[in-house]
């Protein structure tokens, strides 16, 4: 369906707009979800003209992978003539009234209805001055839907976290906000509640009778880049483990919500946060290791202090892992193992569902002696894979009776791939659908970060002994230890 809608984006000069912002405003169009009633005003300090920054929007299209000549196409520039720049200060309340004037204009000349959604790809510490002046200097209309969509990250803390909450509540109802987490924007993601509710035998296996236990690794083989700035105030457990790792925890372990809607998954979602375990202190430290990388074996990459920007005795952790446990009936004490981190072996996300071994091994007086029965194991392949696989006994071919694993897998092709929408593509589709189905409400951040919080005050209160684990590792052998004590190992383990 064609929408109709003014975008504001604030920091429309940044990263964000040009790598994601502009190619997935582009898609649509291209897909015809906007068309000719749409308009986008960039703002940001720089001083740049409306037709350098049309130049800047095609070459973010070209940048995106369309083919170079895409950038002198038609419907490129058709599409970049939608775009004004507009110089402009956040903490300047006068830029505020140029704004609007803009903005009522545009409004009028494609014909928008007074939609209006407002996107800040800034640094949080500016959201709740934008918000401010978006209602003070009466930028939010009073026709038309008026949708703020906001980034990571959402707070450092419960109580930061809080403060800019009540300070974009101000302006705006929970209903108009949209806070992205990229990941619930992913279609492999999407896709948990399609396979656990979608079929008899998985859903019907979801539970403490039939599941050992739940891994799910974020592994990045990169290091910290060029976000040392940030990172050094954030750390993996801020980064990562708070957002998109406990958004799939609560998909993974919510119960069965009564329809795929946005209130009932934002309900279901809550609850299985809800009855995630806050740790005390000490919980915390059995449960949860850190990590920062060193260099790699043959020293060719640097240690994480070493990086351009990072403090020489940084205590920043580039990787964690962690044991979490629900209270959820259905999975009260199955473990959720999680790992993320920086400059691992390979670059994978992928969530490993172990299921219990049968009650008895019937084979083993017929079984050859290596036969033995493996745990079956149900794997998605979140990215750069997209997919599932899952681990089976059968008979081994042999004379004898004895057993061998199989997999059945499916990968989705280079050609199916590319046809999925990219996950800013789908969340700015959504948001200008109004369906807030896979953006986090704010009691979801909120209890993130209770779960979050604890582990986070238990380490900033010791010093960490870093550098403790090599590039191109899967982490600290701590995080093996951490499995090991419970007769488990992690499913995925690309070194071995
Ligand atoms: P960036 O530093 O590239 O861009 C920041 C933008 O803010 C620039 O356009 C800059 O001109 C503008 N700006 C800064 N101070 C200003 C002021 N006082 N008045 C007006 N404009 C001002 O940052 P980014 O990488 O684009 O990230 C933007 C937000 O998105 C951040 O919250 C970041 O955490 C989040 N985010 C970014 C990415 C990414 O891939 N870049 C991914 C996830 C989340």
């Amino acid at each position: 369906m064609t929408q109709q809608a003014l975008f504001i984006i604030f920091g429309g000069t940044g990263d964000l707009a040009y790598r994601k912002l502009y190619p997935s405003l582009f898609r649509l169009y291209e897909k015809g979800y906007l068309k000719d009633n749409f308009a986008v005003i960039g703002t940001a300090r720089r001083p740049w003209t409306n037709d350098h920054y049309h130049e800047v929007v095609m070459n973010a299209i070209a940048d995106d992978g369309h083919e170079a000549d895409r950038t002198n196409s038609e419907l490129v520039r058709k599409f970049a003539s939608h775009f004004y720049y507009q110089s402009h200060n956040v903490n300047d309340t006068e830029h505020y009234v140029a704004l609007r004037k803009l903005a009522d204009k545009l409004d009028e000349k494609y014909e928008l209805k007074g939609n209006r959604i407002y996107y800040l790809a800034m640094a949080p510490r500016f959201f709740g001055t934008i918000a401010a002046h978006l209602k003070s200097e009466k930028l939010i209309t009073d026709h038309g839907f008026n949708r703020l969509i906001i980034e990571k990250p959402f707070g450092r803390d419960l109580k930061t976290a809080k403060e800019l909450n009540d300070a974009i509540s101000a302006a705006f109802s929970e209903d108009q906000i949209y806070r992205i987490d990229h990941y619930l924007g992913k279609e492999a993601i999407q896709s948990i509640a399609a396979l656990r509710f979608g079929n008899q035998v998985i859903a019907s296996l979801w539970n403490k009778e039939h599941i050992d236990n739940i891994q799910i690794t974020l592994a990045e083989s990169l290091g910290v880049e060029e976000r040392a700035g940030y990172y050094e105030t954030a750390g993996a457990l801020r980064d990562m483990v708070q957002n998109h790792i406990l958004q799939i925890i609560s998909l993974l372990t919510m119960e069965r919500p009564r329809a795929y809607t946005a209130g009932e998954l934002r309900d279901r979602k809550v609850e299985a946060l809800q009855n995630i375990k806050i740790y005390s202190e000490e919980e915390a430290r059995q449960n949860f290791v850190r990590g920062q990388y060193g260099e790699d074996a043959d020293q060719e990459q640097q240690a994480y202090r070493n990086e351009e920007g990072t403090d020489a005795q940084s205590q920043i952790e580039t990787f964690v892992a962690g044991k979490l446990v629900t209270t959820n009936e259905s999975l009260a004490g199955v473990p959720i193992y999680v790992r993320t981190g920086k400059r691992l072996a390979q670059k994978s996300t992928q969530i490993n569902v172990v299921f219990k071994n049968v009650d008895q091994n019937i084979f083993k007086s017929v079984a050859d002696a290596d036969a033995k029965l493996l745990q079956n194991v149900l794997t998605l392949y979140i990215e750069p894979d997209q997919g599932y696989r899952f681990d089976l006994n059968v008979k081994n071919g042999n004379q004898s009776y004895g057993t061998m694993p199989i997999h059945l897998e499916y990968h989705k092709s280079a050609a199916e791939k590319a046809k999925v929408p990219e996950a800013y593509e789908k969340l700015i589709h959504d948001a200008l659908d109004g369906n807030r189905t896979n953006f986090a409400h704010w009691h979801e951040v909120a209890q993130a970060w209770r779960i979050v919080d604890v582990i986070r005050q238990t380490w900033d209160s010791e010093e960490a002994e870093f550098p403790n684990y090599v590039s191109g590792t899967m982490g600290p052998q701590a995080a093996n230890e951490l499995l090991a004590r419970d007769h488990r190992t992690w499913v995925y383990n690309p070194n071995r």
